[in-house]
């Protein structure tokens, strides 16, 4: 055991660090995955002997993987119209949030999932407009992207995500069947965003919160709030300005999501 333990480690560096992942990822998109939920079930060896356990029981071929209807993951981009969000070192929160969350769009459309956005352009909406859209797609997750701030020059920096532990009555009511109450599967959701996004990006891990921010306490189904990055920090605003990091989020976001649904279809056979 110590030796698989061993060359999955490897495997791992070995992906994260090379680009040439990018360039053959639909060859390598199951071990890759195999490698990812490895970490995001807590990296015992017991994970992946579950996962392989599966893997032989059920070849999953990749065209495939969506058996019947193909997932979908409700997008929101954080403010809009009126409301800019935060706004510091010449970035505007609404419009960093648009360009990820479009470019999450791509990436998860890529990996087969159908994706509906809560706006695609400068627009206002209220949170409730935002949440209610989960239910009305019965979508399987819900990602909500926010940029950070703190006091300008204070120096913190690094992507956190956030979960409603208990989520609104009418949210509850409309969970799917076998989900659970309370946090709905939003934790594990956060847990494993919130690895994998950290990993793409390699910015500073704050951990996953708790917290009843409405939009994904009142978002009927699992549900994530992503803090990209702090556009106070000198250093990371200046990251975030560029479109190759952009991606980098946006990769590592729809990986962490594709990752999730796949655990929980898994886990659903
Ligand atoms: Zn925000």
């Amino acid at each position: 055991m110590v030796i698989v333990e061993n060359s999955v480690v490897n495997s791992i560096k070995y992906f994260i660090t090379a680009d040439i992942f990018l360039k053959f990822r639909p060859f390598i998109a199951l071990s890759l995955q195999t490698v990812v939920a490895f970490l995001a079930l807590g990296g015992s060896a017991y994970s992946l002997v579950w996962l392989e356990g599966r893997r032989e029981a059920e070849p999953l071929p990749r065209a495939g993987f969506w058996n019947e209807t193909a997932p979908l993951v409700v997008v929101d981009a954080g403010h809009g119209g009126h409301d800019g969000g935060a706004v510091a070192n010449g970035v505007v929160e609404k419009n960093l949030s648009l360009d990820i969350a479009g470019r999450l769009k791509k990436e998860l459309e890529a990996a087969g999932v159908r994706v509906v956005m809560t706006r695609s352009e400068d627009r206002f909406l209220s949170l409730d407009e935002r949440a209610a859209l989960a239910g009305m797609h019965q979508a399987a997750a819900f990602v909500s992207v926010h940029l950070n701030t703190d006091g300008e020059g204070s120096g913190a920096e690094g992507i956190e995500t956030y979960f409603a532990e208990a989520k609104g009555l009418s949210a509850r009511q409309l969970v799917p069947e076998g989900q659970g109450r309370g946090e709905g599967g939003s934790a594990e959701f956060a847990k494993v965003v919130q690895r994998v996004v950290c990993g793409a990006t390699r910015a500073e891990n704050r951990g996953i919160k708790a917290r009843e921010y409405a939009v994904v306490a009142r978002a009927a189904c699992p549900a994530v709030l992503v803090e990209c990055g702090f556009i106070t920090s000198s250093s990371e605003s200046v990251r975030l300005k560029q479109a190759g990091y952009r991606d980098k989020v946006a990769d590592g976001i729809a990986r962490g999501v594709v990752l999730f649904l796949q655990v929980q279809g898994l886990r659903a056979n």
